[in-house]
């Protein structure tokens, strides 16, 4: 049985309202023509929007609805993370094929209300139109102090390249389930090890305390948040900020038993940690002498660890700081143009 035994109307009121909670902030959520948001006075509106398509962004036969819902809202607070800012609420567009369960519908929204409740942010509206396949949009308002704003285009020459938590855990999950060694059975050795990667890939927690943390710290230059791999978003920030970086791949913090699934699935941890996507950590640059400061206050707040990478220069590009080997860059929706 499929949505037509529901509707539209169906999957907004059963579903979609349970995620609305009243708060200061949204005077209006669903039901209305908009939603009516009140950030706090002298704020500025922080607002971002990610779209998930079936056999783009996501495998059906290798996703549950619950991961589909968790992880589209998860990018789009991380973007609001990215900024400095703070979550207001949240709209979902969602387009499912007509010969969907309501069971899924159901399960997706749960799988969002998870994070809504964490971070208190609730659902204030969408859109729910049939699709041929699925297809998810979700956005994000969110507040920020005007000063406190962190983009990518501060970075300066001689800056620090600092990155909250870990690398590469989530591509480690991506190849497990590709390879079609997710579901097991799997060998004791690795058995702990392939947990943390499923779940680093399937329930990434946006950094949004941590970038509450760093904003108000008034040290960082720059700062975005990590989808599409650390050597890929490295280049966007110097890109955006007229600077080059050189990134000490010895340095960076890949998860002790990374090395584990790399052997499993005959790939590089190296390789994950540098151009996997999807970990949504924060990647900023501060000065030198403030990266002590930021690590301490960081850990003191959060417990999450910042590690220093490497550094930004004035010359263009994104280089091995061991070999001077240019970095390759990001993947590109409808390929990259001719260099
Ligand atoms: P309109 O025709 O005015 O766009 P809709 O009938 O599409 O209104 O939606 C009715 C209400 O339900 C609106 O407040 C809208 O924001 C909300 N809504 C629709 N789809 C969703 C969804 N997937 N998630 C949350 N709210 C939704
Ligand atoms: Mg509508």
């Amino acid at each position: 049985m499929g949505l037509e035994t529901i509707g539209e109307f169906g999957i907004i009121d059963r579903y979609a309202r349970r995620l609305d909670r009243p708060s200061d902030r949204v005077l209006v959520g669903i039901g209305d023509d908009c939603a009516v948001l009140r950030p706090d006075s002298g704020r500025h509106l922080l607002v971002t929007s990610d779209m998930m398509v079936a056999g783009v962004h996501f495998l059906e036969e290798h996703t549950t609805p619950e991961d589909l819902g968790y992880k589209s809202l998860a990018a789009s607070l991380s973007d609001i993370a990215a900024m400095g800012g703070e979550p207001l609420c949240f709209f979902v567009s969602l387009g499912p094929p007509a010969s969907t369960e309501p069971s899924w519908v159901e399960r997706f929204f749960n799988g969002m209300g998870n994070l809504s409740q964490r971070f208190n942010v609730p659902l204030a509206g969408g859109d729910t139109v049939r699709s041929e396949r699925t297809v998810v949009d979700v956005t994000v308002a969110g507040q920020a102090e005007p000063g406190r704003i962190l983009s990518r285009s501060g970075a300066l020459p001689g800056d620090a390249v600092l990155v909250t938590g870990e690398l590469g855990a989530s591509a480690a999950g991506l190849a497990l389930i590709v390879q079609g060694l997710a579901e097991g059975p799997l060998p004791g050795w690795v058995l702990h090890s392939a947990e943390k990667a499923l779940l680093a890939h399937r329930r990434p927690m946006p950094r949004l305390n941590e970038a509450f943390v760093l904003a108000e710290s008034g040290l960082v230059h720059s700062m975005m948040d990590i989808s599409d791999g650390l050597a890929g978003d490295i280049a966007h920030v110097a890109a955006q900020s007229g600077v080059g970086a050189e990134i000490r791949v010895n340095s960076l913090p890949v998860p002790k038993w990374l090395s584990s699934i790399a052997a499993l699935c005959k790939a590089s941890a190296e390789e994950w940690s540098l151009y996997g996507g999807e970990d949504y950590e924060l990647l900023l640059t501060a000065a030198p002498d403030a990266v002590e400061r930021l690590q301490q206050a960081l850990r003191g707040a959060t417990g999450t660890n910042l590690t220093d990478v490497g550094h930004i220069t004035d010359s263009p590009g994104v280089v091995m700081a061991e070999t001077g080997v240019r970095l390759r860059s990001a993947h590109q929706h409808f390929g990259s143009p001719p260099s």
